[in-house]
């Protein structure tokens, strides 16, 4: 069972493009829109100006039927030329809110570019508020803003603002941290608890009163790869990691169980019994979905914090050839297991200089560009196939009932631009505008 699988590249130490310029991702107040779901009884209060609070509004929508679980606390001029006293409003504020909403045990403060800018201390104002309303609410803060790398730091700053206040165990148990959605997680569990393995905790909980604690015998599995940070607070806790490639694919899925099905002491007759089945339907799924991708080429922009685990993916089970993987942030500790695994050839390259890249891009005309929402329509226009990163972000990618599903959103571009091609008189291709990619 503990056979290590057959390697590309063996080698985590790949060398790095890095460039630190100009760069075209959102914010991490992005990260709230999946999070107010997850949480549902935290409340995420953003200390920000009418920028932030049109961009979750936009983002998020508008919940109809429910009580909102977030918004912006808007800074005015004055706050911001120093002329108010932002902390007293701020208690002013959160007095309001929470004495309106029983509802809400956990309330984050969520820094802005504005907020760091005129240097709001939110983690004094997080201490305060926390003593004052403990135990009904406990207040965290933590920071959206686009002063950090890309979108997915939000949940990443999030969980990490959560551990240190988690107590101490030194009961054996498994974590999982990051944000699945409900079925996702349901079926990692179903799948964690048919090999034996036991007791989980996922982070983040649904509802505060879930117990979570860590400590020295407690060990850790990610199922996000952006999750430096909350990797970071974690063994500062002293939980250790239990390194994998990312559960995308078949493949993906079965390295990261097998690794703690591993730590846990898990027999191999036990561990193909449980994952037979559904790693042949994943394996079914992907390489009917996957047809239009063998033999392409892809190129991915930083965006996500996804794109060495997804080319993995495309690379070694979806046929693709990568030529650019770019990552906002290269954490080698938690990618480490998929650069291992992903075949000699592609460049990697760490932060963005949006102007280099596109050149870069446009030389090299892969069959697929993975790009933001704002490179997409341009590169369309070109004649370039694009996918939406974000899209990757907000659709159940994760384990093998999903594996199917992955491939086909890579394939869907690439089978429209071929109908089109089909279709549209020769040469009138380049003007395609704002296409569903
Ligand atoms: S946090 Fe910064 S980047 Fe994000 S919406 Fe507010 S001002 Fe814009």
């Amino acid at each position: 069972m503990n056979a290590p699988l057959s390697k590309a590249s063996g080698c985590r130490d790949v060398p790095l493009l890095k460039e630190r310029g100009q760069r075209e991702v959102f914010c991490g107040l992005t990260a709230i829109v999946w999070l107010h779901r997850k949480m549902q009884d935290a409340f995420f209060l953003v200390v920000g100006s009418r920028t932030c609070a049109h961009l979750l509004q936009s983002a998020a929508g508008v919940m109809i039927f429910a009580e909102p679980r977030f918004g912006t606390a808007i800074l005015e001029e004055t706050d911001l030329a120093g002329m108010a006293d932002a902390q007293a409003e701020l208690d002013r504020e959160v007095e309001k809110l929470l004495s309106r909403r029983p509802d809400i045990k956990r309330l984050f403060l969520v820094g802005s570019c504005p907020s760091e800018v005129i240097k709001l201390d939110l983690e004094k104002a997080a201490e305060r508020l926390s003593g004052k309303y403990a135990p009904r609410v406990n207040v965290v803060n933590f920071s959206g803003s686009g002063i950090e790398t890309t979108f997915t730091e939000g949940e990443d700053a999030c969980l990490a603002a959560i551990v240190p206040d988690l107590p101490e165990t030194d009961e054996r148990q498994l974590i999982v941290a990051g944000a699945l959605p409900d079925v996702v997680e349901d079926q990692m569990l179903g799948l964690l608890k048919a090999l034996g393995i036991g007791p989980i905790t996922v982070l983040p909980t649904t509802n505060a009163d879930e117990p979570v604690a860590v400590g020295a015998n407690t060990v850790f599995a990610l199922s996000q790869p952006f999750l430096g940070e909350t990797h970071a607070a974690l063994t500062r806790r002293g939980a250790r990691h239990i390194a994998a490639p990312f559960p995308f694919g078949e493949e993906g899925t079965t390295a990261w169980l097998r690794a703690i099905a591993h730590e846990f002491g898990v027999s191999e007759e036990v561990f193909d019994r449980v994952t037979a089945a559904p790693r042949d339907r994943a394996r079914r799924a992907v390489r009917q979905a996957s047809d239009p991708l063998q033999g392409k080429s892809v190129f991915l922009f930083p965006d996500s914090q996804l794109e060495i685990p997804l080319a993995r993916f495309l690379t070694r089970e979806c046929g693709m050839d990568a030529l650019e993987v770019g990552q906002p942030y290269v954490h080698r500790d938690v990618v480490g297991p998929d650069i291992e695994l992903i075949p000699d050839g592609p460049v990697f390259s760490e932060g963005q200089d949006v102007d280099k890249q596109l050149e870069r891009a446009r030389t090299s005309r892969a069959d697929l560009t993975v790009c933001g929402l704002g490179l997409a329509n341009p590169l369309e226009a070109e004649g370039l196939t694009t996918k939406w990163a974000i899209e990757l972000v907000f659709t159940p990618i994760h384990f093998y009932e999903q594996a199917g599903d992955l491939a086909g959103l890579f394939a869907r571009p690439l089978r429209r631009r071929a109908l089109l091609k089909m279709d549209a008189p020769e040469g009138s291709l380049a003007d395609l505008r704002g296409a569903d990619t």
